[in-house]
């Protein structure tokens, strides 16, 4: 089955063993171009994610991994294939399809309804908190704003949210006031406060300092631990190997190598393509 994950290593008896293997996320025959250009950015990209598994994306700048991401949380329009979430159609491609222009977070994409956009969690490289809104208003906003949640239950949430990544005296703080490691954790607790089937990461230590990279890392490993369905994309090669139970290497927007054995991933690269790859870091 390639292309696939066997999903046959059971091992690490996470608490979501009883839903083993039932895919959270497909991407089928994924294509991507953008606008004005001929060549596919992400060309014909098959995978699929497991509940309660991390799935992590290695690769090159500019080969494709931010514009994977992005067209899995509704960010993007895709020219080819289609996406699927527990079973369900929430993208598919059209030639035609033309360029959404948005945000993440409150505004949506035109082609998927509100409901079906806290689905999917994303966090990014750069911390996009608002920065007119208390840590607390900027984990509580869209809850209360997009899912008509009560406002006291949401509270109560994000307080416990930010206890559980260690900002619980920062409920109060003004974004600004926050180290860069800091804000990343609000922004991993803004999207996780919605629930979403899967959280997308996409290199949120890229642009930390050394000292703040580990808590950010440290709350991902927990969140894995507790079996959050999540996609990775990272240039931390150690955490990588650590957090993967699936690991690909995208290149030139097509997987070139897949592993379900990250260990073997990093010791035996199989192609010379995840060879060279691999060098580099060391
Ligand atoms: P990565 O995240 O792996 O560095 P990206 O997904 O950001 O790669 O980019 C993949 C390719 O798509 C690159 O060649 C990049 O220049 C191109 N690209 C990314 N965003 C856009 C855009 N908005 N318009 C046109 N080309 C883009
Ligand atoms: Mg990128």
């Amino acid at each position: 089955t390639e292309g696939s994950w066997s999903g046959a290593d059971a091992a690490g008896g996470s608490a979501s063993e009883a839903a083993a293997d039932r895919p959270v996320l497909q991407v089928e025959h994924l294509v991507k171009r953008y606008p004005q250009t001929d060549r596919a950015v992400l060309d014909d990209v098959s995978f699929m994610v497991p509940a309660g598994k991390v799935f992590v994306v290695l690769g090159p700048s500019g080969s494709g991994k931010s514009t994977l991401l992005r067209t899995i949380a509704g960010l993007e329009p895709i020219q080819g294939g289609r996406i699927l979430l527990d079973g369900q159609v929430i993208e598919e491609g059209s030639p035609q399809a033309a360029r959404r222009v948005r945000s993440p977070g409150l505004a949506g994409p035109p082609g998927r309804s509100r409901d079906m956009r806290t689905r999917v969690g994303m966090v990014f490289q750069s911390y996009d908190l608002f920065p007119n809104r208390t840590v607390l208003g900027n984990i509580t906003m869209a809850p209360v704003l997009v899912q008509k949640r009560e406002s006291r239950e949401v509270r109560q949430e994000a307080l416990d949210l930010l206890d559980r990544v260690g900002l619980g005296d920062h409920a109060d703080d003004w974004p600004d006031r926050l180290s860069g490691g800091q804000r990343q954790r609000v922004a991993i607790c803004r999207a996780l406060i919605l629930h979403p089937e899967i959280m997308l990461f996409d290199e949120v230590t890229a642009a930390l300092d050394p000292e703040m990279v580990r808590e950010v890392l440290q709350v991902m490993l927990e969140l894995a631990d507790q079996g959050l369905t999540m996609m990775i994309v990272t240039h931390e090669m150690t955490f990588a190997r650590a957090i993967a139970d699936h690991i690909v290497l995208l290149d030139e927007g097509g997987l070139v190598e897949e592993s379900d054995d990250p260990k073997a991933f990093f010791d035996h690269p199989r192609t010379e393509r995840a060879q060279r790859f691999l060098s580099s870091f060391t």
